[in-house]
């Protein structure tokens, strides 16, 4: 089943004087519980492409199906809770609360969406991804790599059928990226999530099971890329 799906996604930015074609009718699919990685130079589109996927930014047209929803025929609050239900997010920056120590952090989501956490299945999260010895410290006591892994920890906890991560390991040193995108391909097999990965980098991309190329707000593939070189 493909459990993401876009349909001749277009996203402009800007006037019409000053227009930025940032998607030019991307047609994209991930299967349910795949690891897909979404390459391309910086300005290619990803990040405009991850924005649309996990509904938080409107296409100018085109379609982008979750599980089989049109998400964008739902109205801004509804995506909302859509979204909240079915997607977790990493991003590059942590963004982990700094007065808050590392398990009030992960469970945090959850509480805020005023919904019961799944104690072992997030102890079970905690130990896969090694910060068990961490949860009373404040996210400043920590490293990059075990900060990231909190925020993967967090984005996880509330059971997402898909995780979106936008150059999550872009802070930090190649050995640690390696090791935290292991971590995170592991709990995703695990628990049967859906990845999709935004790199700039190929060993890291080389990770999931499948490597799309997205060139000047387009999906190419490698034929047509060899076909016109
Ligand atoms: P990538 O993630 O591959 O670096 P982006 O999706 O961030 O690419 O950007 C694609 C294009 O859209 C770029 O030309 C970028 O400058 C432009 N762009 C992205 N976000 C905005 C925005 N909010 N306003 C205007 N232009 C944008
Ligand atoms: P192949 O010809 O072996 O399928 P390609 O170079 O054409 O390889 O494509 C690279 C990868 O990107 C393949 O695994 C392919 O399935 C995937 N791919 C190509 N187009 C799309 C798309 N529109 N959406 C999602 N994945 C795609």
């Amino acid at each position: 089943m493909k459990i993401l799906k876009t349909e001749d996604l277009k996203k402009y930015y800007g006037n019409k004087e000053n227009e930025v074609h940032a998607l030019n009718g991307v047609n994209f699919y991930v299967e349910e519980g795949e690891f897909v990685s979404i390459v391309g130079t910086s300005g290619s589109g990803k990040s405009t492409l991850l924005h649309m996927l996990g509904g938080l930014d409107r296409p100018t047209s085109g379609k982008v199906f979750v599980d089989g929803k049109d998400i964008f025929s739902l109205k801004d609050e509804a995506l909302t809770i859509f979204r909240r239900r079915k997607i977790g997010f990493v991003f590059q920056s942590y963004n982990l609360v700094p007065v808050l120590n590392v398990y009030e952090n992960i469970v945090l989501p959850i509480e805020l969406d005023g919904n019961k956490v799944d104690k072992a299945y997030v102890n079970e999260l905690i130990e896969i991804l090694g910060i068990g010895e961490k949860l009373q410290n404040l996210p400043g006591h920590l490293s990059g790599g075990q900060q990231q892994r909190v925020a993967i920890a967090r984005a996880l906890a509330a059971k997402p059928a898909i995780v979106l991560a936008d150059e999550p390991t872009g802070n930090l040193d190649s050995r640690t990226s390696q090791d935290v995108l292991g971590l995170l391909k592991v709990t995703g097999e695990k628990f049967g999530q859906t990845i999709v990965m935004i790199t700039h980098n190929p060993d890291l991309a080389q990770l999931a099971d499948r490597i799309v190329r997205i060139e000047d707000g387009k999906i190419v593939n490698r034929k047509e890329c060899e076909a016109n070189a």
